[in-house]
């Protein structure tokens, strides 16, 4: 297979990426009231104009719960390793939860797990065998982690067309506070797994200690040089178990604006309406819907749910009937991949940044 990066073919009359100005920026990751209603009207609108009012529904299985990062902000790092009950899904398990998505009429699947060596061989073996049970037709994205080029090309070719790996601040004191990692090997990363021929997807946490408005304004100058094909951002989720139980929950409004804005920035992004929005206020999975929002995930791993602790073991856990409800309120419909049977070509990936 030769690892090709492509986008969705573009409705006519396709809005044209906003740059707004810092001040412009500023006032509306502050808005609220009136001027917040504008400007999620507005991403909406350029959401529906690009993609009118499909949201694309994707399928996760979290294959293994063991990482060996150390994020303070996950009850999944590595220092909590020894006393998490710990599972890895053999490529057989993988195979028939992906089953499952299919019997769904979802044909986007997404294999998420911590990032270690072993999570990643298993799902390369799952790989062929989920695009053949699919017949080819199949939009398979991988969220394992910072693996390396050739893990990534190896993955590439076995099937997988889209990797999620998400820097969640580009402020350097954060990122190395939080993650324990440099911001500039996480970014390379990034651009690695690009290379190797996947659409790519990042994402950021709002709400993290010591982030303000002018961070929040940073992050959103830092996307245009990634140029991602999907971009998701996280309200922060105070988990028990880890350094950050203490800190407050981001704020959900914050994340709405933040979301709107890569909309507006971004017209063709997918952008998730993600569970941590539900998880910090009811409601908020609809509400980034209405903000220009286009991908909703309903969680398919089954019995290994419980120990996915990825905000804890009260964390939101969407499934199919409250996505359903999510979108007859917000007058959507489902859709299956922009990607799968797509023939338009992206353009060569941007040098820019790295
Ligand atoms: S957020 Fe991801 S990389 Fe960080 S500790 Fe949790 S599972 Fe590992």
């Amino acid at each position: 297979m030769t690892p090709e990066t492509t986008a969705p073919a573009a409705h006519p009359g396709t809005p044209a990426p906003l740059r707004l100005s810092r001040e412009e920026l500023l006032a509306a990751l502050r808005a609220r009231g009136e001027e917040q209603r504008e400007l999620h009207a507005a991403a909406l609108n350029v959401k529906k104009r690009v993609y009118g009012d499909d949201v694309v529904l994707r399928g996760v299985i979290e294959t293994g719960n063991v990482c060996r990062v150390n994020c303070t902000y996950c009850p999944m790092r590595r220092d909590n390793n020894r006393d998490n009950s710990s599972f890895f899904m053999s490529a057989s398990e993988i195979l028939e939860r992906a089953g499952h998505i299919k019997d769904a009429g979802i044909n986007v699947i997404l294999l998420q797990a911590g990032e270690t060596p072993k999570a990643a061989a298993v799902v390369l073996e799952a790989l062929p065998r989920i695009v053949a049970h699919f017949d080819g037709a199949v939009e398979v994205i991988l969220n394992l982690g910072s693996l390396g080029y050739q893990s990534y090309r190896r993955l590439r070719e076995a099937g997988a067309t889209t990797y999620i790996l998400k820097h969640e601040t580009s402020s350097d004191l954060l990122h190395a506070e939080t993650r324990f990692e440099k911001l500039s090997q996480r970014i390379q990363e990034w651009y690695l797994a690009r290379d190797a021929g996947f659409r790519m997807g990042t994402g950021i946490i709002s709400g993290l200690p010591g982030q303000d408005y002018e961070s929040l304004a940073d992050e959103l100058v830092f996307l245009r040089s990634m140029d991602p094909d999907m971009i998701s951002v996280s309200p922060f989720v105070p988990a028990p178990d880890t350094p950050m139980a203490d800190v407050p929950p981001g704020n959900v409004d914050d994340a709405l604006n933040f979301l709107a804005l890569t909309r507006l920035e971004h017209p063709h992004a997918l952008i998730p309406s993600v569970s941590a929005l539900e998880k910090n206020a009811s409601g908020g999975q609809g509400a980034g819907i209405a903000a220009g929002a286009n991908v909703m995930t309903i969680n398919f791993t089954g019995d290994h749910q419980g120990e996915y602790l990825i905000y804890g073991k009260q964390r939101y856990v969407v499934k199919t009937e409250h996505v359903s409800r999510v979108l007859a309120r917000n007058g959507a419909r489902r859709a299956g991949s922009v990607w799968v049977g797509s023939s338009a070509r992206r353009a060569t990936a941007p040098a820019a940044a790295r």
